[in-house]
């Protein structure tokens, strides 16, 4: 039987031209070792039956993606008897940019020239004789989607079966002509097949290529540099730039457009691409980007106006007046710290006023606490994050819809790819660092579960809004205190050390429960431009629904459970905040203590050590929640307690001169917080987003995460000779790991080739 390949770039309409053709013969499989769809079908109207493949769609036939590979192998090695390549009609030259390629294999090819019924609407119009004598290929005018020459193009498929065709390549009088040629040659004398494909490749220094043919590889390398004066060439560039050009000058004027096409828009695109997805300017100029986008959202110090003029803060306003208050703290505010402030000023005030109201009314001590400490102060909690969360979406939204995001998670494929996810893992990464619960939501777009999933469980290491009180705090304790270190450099590096403990995790991960293929990462790259204001604001309303939807119905509740916990004791009696030290909670947070133990901050702690163990559990509600139980705990424990402040710096003091609790054991805090499971919003989030019987592991996972770097933390910083025991165990762990994965491969292979 026949076998045609359907090829073509993504959304050219492969899928569709393959389903008018193969009808309900159809079935869908994968590709060995990869879930890229693989699509079988017979097309049956033509006497002989045809088998029918749709590739994966591809831009080029280069190495780099999963899908590349496999159109590539299966044009190669399974030698279709035709490919057909379905050219969209509407994008022409980017189109023809891989029948340039293709048409260098020797295989009988025709060209389906399809969306024709597009370009009708639109008044344009093709000459498809003059197109099909300069690249030397049948062309055939389809639509897929109307069925239009369906019949017509397997009829000059099969005439161009019954002809043997000889590679034929459009870079014969490009610069590399010459070198191509050579390299021609010497792969016919070793009789390859499809030697000039192999020879463009090699030219290319096309990796794979380069593996199987070292020593012509090296001989074209030399012919090359001797050419071209000893300077190296990009040679890849060089093809691709060539192609690019033959296809303008001889192409491009079979096209008769009835409207000008935006020229310009295109070649300010590129421009743009010039810099931003640079080799290696790319990344740092997206880590400036982010940074100022952090900077604009996070910062009370803007374009640290603050720290360069010292006086800047005196000269912006009076002191303790509401504009102060709201803008300058230090430094000008950022947006996204104004609105906090605003909103924060608003909340307080409708605090105040429902604590007055229900004083009024006559309500009991009990019940002003419940609604103000416990609803109201839960509510005004999680609203105050959301001016900061969509000021960051804000910003997000714009770098997404204007195209760069996409360029980014490209750029950083190759590295995550390292790390067993694909590029497309990036961005639900980054939207962690302000909220897990839409960062999780975020990794739909990951295609493989595994994957999925273990990007899901790390989400949460990548530090959240509300975390950011904790690091401050602990931070600010320390150096306070101690007298050592520097806030700042503490807090980032937790940051940093959330970042390297969750790429270390996916590595684990994927080596071990989550093993399988990284999915490969295809998407068409769209020009920049202007993102709709309209649109943006769908997105922000889309995420604030969501934000309030599901983190506030769960936060609140909670809210209310930890009040009545911290304010009641056992008898079910009143205790008050003062009696905070009888209440249910205290008694929970001092059975659980010794668990913390190995950590630093458990039983090993003076008096009222439990308060660590109390705020490490009420985190597991909202982070928030953490200094704020600091707060009021360190308030029923110091009687000189002075009252809040904003930081809570102060009650980490009073906290660390009362249980004695060591630098260590504190970022052994820190990191714990970071790592355990996330607030219940973030939990309830994963629990929606993770498939069946994922989740309860995911939970133990955050748990042994957690437990185990902080206890690592905890007893290097303390005992700096623990450092070579964890060594040794990590190794031991490593060489399991390795040895295993070597067992499973060969036992896989063993299975293959049984088959
Ligand atoms: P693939 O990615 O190459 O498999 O492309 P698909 O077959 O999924 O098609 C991409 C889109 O183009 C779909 O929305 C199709 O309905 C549409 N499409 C495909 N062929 C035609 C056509 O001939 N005319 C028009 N107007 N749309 C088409
Ligand atoms: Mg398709």
């Amino acid at each position: 039987m026949l076998t045609f390949a359907l090829a073509g770039n993504p959304n050219s309409g492969k899928t569709t031209l393959f389903n008018a053709l193969t009808g309900s013969t159809a079935h869908v499989g994968n590709w060995p070792g990869v879930t890229v769809d693989k699509r079988e079908g017979t097309y049956k109207k033509g006497g002989e039956p045809i088998n029918i493949v749709d590739l994966p769609g591809i831009y080029s036939l280069s190495p780099y993606t999963p899908e590349e590979v496999i159109a590539r192998n299966f044009v190669l090695n399974e030698r279709p008897d035709c490919i057909i390549n379905i050219v969209d009609a509407t994008n022409l030259e980017r189109n023809l940019y891989l029948t340039t390629q293709l048409m260098e294999l020797d295989v009988p090819i025709v060209v389906a020239l399809n969306m024709t019924d597009v370009l009708d609407k639109n008044g344009d119009r093709i000459d498809v004789r003059a197109l099909e004598k300069r690249i030397g290929l049948p062309v055939v005018e389809i639509s897929a989607l109307k069925g239009m020459n369906m019949d017509l193009l397997m009829t000059r498929a099969l005439d161009a079966v019954a002809k043997t065709r000889k590679g034929e390549t459009v870079l014969k009088d490009s610069l590399l002509g010459s070198a191509i040629a050579n390299a021609e040659i010497a792969l016919k004398l070793k009789e390859v097949e499809a030697p000039l494909f192999h020879a463009v490749k090699l030219v290319e220094k096309d990796e794979i290529e380069v593996k199987t043919h070292p020593a012509e590889a090296k001989a074209v390398e030399a012919f090359i540099q001797e050419n071209a004066g000893g300077k190296t060439l990009d040679t890849e560039a060089e093809i691709a730039d060539a192609r690019y050009k033959y296809i303008t000058a001889h192409f491009s004027s079979t096209l008769t457009r009835a409207r000008k096409p935006d020229y310009n828009e295109l070649s300010k695109s590129n421009k743009a691409d010039k810099v931003l997805t640079h080799k290696w300017a790319g990344i740092p100029i997206f880590l400036v980007i982010m940074f100022a986008i952090f900077h604009l959202t996070f910062s009370e110090d803007l374009l640290f106006l603050g720290s360069i003029i010292p006086s800047f803060g005196e000269w912006c306003g009076a002191e303790g007046s509401v504009a102060k208050g709201i803008f300058f703290a230090g430094g000008l505010n950022s947006p996204g710290v104004i609105l906090f402030n605003a909103l924060d000023l608003l909340t307080g005030q409708i605090g105040e006023w429902l604590g007055a109201g229900l004083e009024a009314l006559g309500a009991n001590e009990a019940i002003i606490g419940l609604v103000c400490d416990g609803i109201w102060g839960g509510v005004s909690g999680v609203l105050s994050f959301l001016p900061q969360i969509l000021v960051l979406f804000l910003f997000f939204s714009i770098l997404e819809d204007s195209g760069y995001m996409a360029r980014v998670a490209f750029m950083l494929d190759r590295i995550f790819r390292r790390f067993g996810v694909s590029g497309r893992a990036f961005m639900p990464m980054i939207m962690g660092f302000g909220c897990s619960v839409p960062a999780m939501i975020n990794t739909r777009t990951l295609a493989d579960e595994k994957e999925r999933t273990a990007t899901v469980r790390v989400i949460p290491f990548f530090s959240c809004g509300a975390k950011m009180p904790i690091l401050l705090a602990i931070a600010g304790g320390i150096v306070e205190h101690f007298g050592i270190g520097n806030a700042d450099i503490i807090t980032y590096s937790m940051y940093v050390l959330g970042i390297v403990v969750a790429l270390l995790s996916l590595l684990a991960m994927r080596n071990t429960t989550m093993r399988g293929e990284t999915s490969p990462f295809i998407m068409e790259l769209p020009l920049y431009h202007m993102p709709g204001f309209k649109n943006l604001m769908l997105h922000l309303w889309d995420k604030a629904k969501h934000f309030i939807q599901k983190a506030f119905t769960i936060i609140v509740a909670s809210c209310i459970v930890i009040w009545f916990l911290s304010n009641f004791g056992w008898d079910w009696r009143y205790v008050g905040e003062e009696g905070m030290d009888t209440s249910i909670l205290a008694s929970i947070g001092k059975l659980i203590q010794p668990i913390f133990t190995p950590l630093g901050f458990g039983s090993n702690l003076n008096s009222n050590g439990w308060v660590f163990a109390v705020a490490a559990i009420t985190g597991l509600i909202a982070k928030e929640d953490v200094i704020a139980t600091f707060g009021v705990l360190a308030g029923c424990i110091a009687a000189n307690f002075a009252g809040a402040t904003e930081e809570g710096i102060y009650e980490v003091g009073v906290l660390i001169s009362e249980t004695g609790i060591t630098v260590p054991a504190l970022i052994s805090f820190i990191a714990f917080n970071m790592l355990t499971i996330p607030c219940f919003a973030a939990v309830a989030a994963a629990k929606g987003e993770l498939g069946h019987g994922k989740f309860k592991w995911t939970l133990l996972f955050w748990l042994v995460t957690s437990y185990l770097v902080s206890s690592m933390v905890y007893t290097i910083g303390e005992w700096w000779w623990t450092a070579p025991i964890w060594a040794a165990v990590i190794a031991v762990a490593v060489v399991i790991i390795v040895l295993n994965n070597k067992r499973l491969d060969k036992k896989a292979a063993l299975a293959k080739k049984l088959k």
